[in-house]
């Protein structure tokens, strides 16, 4: 096996380190593939019970009117999801487009958002007008407010209570912690705090940004009182197949909110073609409990790595995992810009090309990049990032397969072996 890793040009002590490792993570392993066996069944039980057939592979063009494949995928949806309804397309662009139809299409001027945890999304900032931008929903007379979670991570009971007032009309929670200091909140969390927003009040909308969580755990924040979810499909449900597009998962009325405002008053779900793409959504979420499996071990992998080697992890190796990010902190521009490189080597698409750092719009300092994946930004598959600034803190997330994610781990040290950012 370790001849097979050399040809990749990692070195035995990188090698003899990561198989230890992951010997020692073997019931953590097995205990990752019990939840994936768990939402595979889950998965084709909805997929049976749909009546999932031949036909529904078929491309619908033009308006799209009565698209098997399209109507019965989003009735898996809802079934995976334990919810009334669901709207799963290609032209939900991304996740932040997802998150965006939710908002505006079940917010009216005068209603409040409130998020009980935290700042939100980075790009969820324009969408709210948070930070001024041209048709956030601050311009339509929406407005918003925010309550931190403690220093402990916990939820802020009291501030929370304080906050909802008769305008209060949508809580966005946001499961995991994307690029932030806050801990990823695990299902059974989300609805302890649904349960205690709604003893306060009952016909709040609770939604939940479900990104980078589907299938970490053997249920979704719909089971414990979610009434909306919302994703990515070049993320976790996407199977790492689907090539664009994006989910919202919940009850009937919110859903034809999100429906009537993706394509038009009156012709709501009706409408969409699907281009050919239903296969990929199908496939997809078939395969997306294993692609989530092994996306969640490489990250598990690197937190025991790295933080054996005295980098700070977050989570640690240690800690139940409710997301697929891992942040590691390398302390200095040359680590980072080495685990970066290291990742971007072992892709099976771009591997040739050295990743670097680079000023984008929105930083405040260069950022590096790594991603060599089947589609453009996904991140189900193996990639990278991290800005050029202290505490220099990478994030990474996905893999296809567990196998993937560790020869990209094990380049990554390599690399910092290279670089002499560590003694190994
Ligand atoms: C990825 C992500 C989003 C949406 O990002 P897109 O890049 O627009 O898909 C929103 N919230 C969280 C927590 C995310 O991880």
């Amino acid at each position: 096996m370790f001849d097979c890793y050399k040809e990749f040009g990692i070195r035995d002590s990188v090698l003899k380190l990561g198989e230890k490792t992951e010997k020692e993570l073997a019931e953590r392993f097995a205990a990752i593939d019990t939840n994936a066996e768990l939402c595979q069944m889950k998965v084709l039980r909805a997929m049976q019970k749909n009546r999932v057939s031949e036909g529904c592979m078929e491309a619908s063009t033009g308006y799209g009117y009565n698209d098997l494949g399209r109507e019965t995928l989003e009735a898996v949806y809802a079934d995976v999801f334990k919810t009334e309804d669901a709207l799963v397309r290609s032209q939900i662009t991304c996740g932040t487009h997802a998150l965006a139809l939710t908002l505006s299409a079940n917010l009216r001027p005068g209603d409040e958002i409130l998020s009980p945890v935290g700042k939100p999304y980075d790009t969820l900032e324009s969408v709210i007008g948070i930070k001024d931008a041209p048709g956030s929903l601050k311009e339509f007379g929406i407005s918003y407010r925010q309550v931190d979670l403690l220093p402990d991570g916990g939820f802020d009971f009291d501030g929370i209570r304080a906050s909802i007032n008769e305008k209060t009309k949508l809580v966005e929670i946001q499961r995991s912690r994307g690029y932030s200091e806050r801990p990823t909140l695990s299902v059974a969390k989300i609805g302890e705090l649904i349960s205690f927003i709604k003893g306060i009040k009952p016909d709040v909308i609770c939604m939940v940004d479900n990104c980078y969580g589907e299938f970490t755990e053997p249920i979704e924040p719909t089971e414990v009182g979610a009434d909306l979810c919302v994703g990515s499909l070049i993320k976790n449900p996407g199977g790492g197949l689907a090539p664009s597009g994006g989910y919202i998962v919940g009850k009937k009325a919110y859903i034809e909110q999100c429906a009537y405002r993706l394509t038009s008053p009156g012709l709501g779900k009706e409408v969409g073609a699907s281009l050919g793409l239903n296969r990929n959504f199908f496939q997809g979420l078939f395969f997306a409990p294993t692609v989530t499996a092994g996306a969640l071990k490489g990250a598990i992998f690197a937190a025991r790595l790295y933080e054996q080697l005295g980098f700070p992890v977050h989570p640690n190796g240690t800690e139940s995992r409710h997301d697929i990010i891992q942040a590691v902190t390398l302390g200095s521009a040359e680590a980072l810009i080495a685990f970066c490189k290291g990742i971007q080597a072992a892709a099976p698409v771009d591997s040739h090309v050295t990743p670097e750092p680079w000023a984008m719009p929105g930083y405040s300092s260069e950022v590096i990049m790594a991603a060599g994946a089947f589609y453009q930004g996904s991140s189900i598959e193996l990639s990278a990032d991290g800005p050029l600034i202290e505490p220099y803190r990478v994030y990474f997330q996905g893999g296809l397969t567990w196998y993937h994610a560790k020869l990209g781990i094990l380049m990554s040290l390599e690399g910092l072996a290279k670089a002499g950012c560590i003694d190994l």
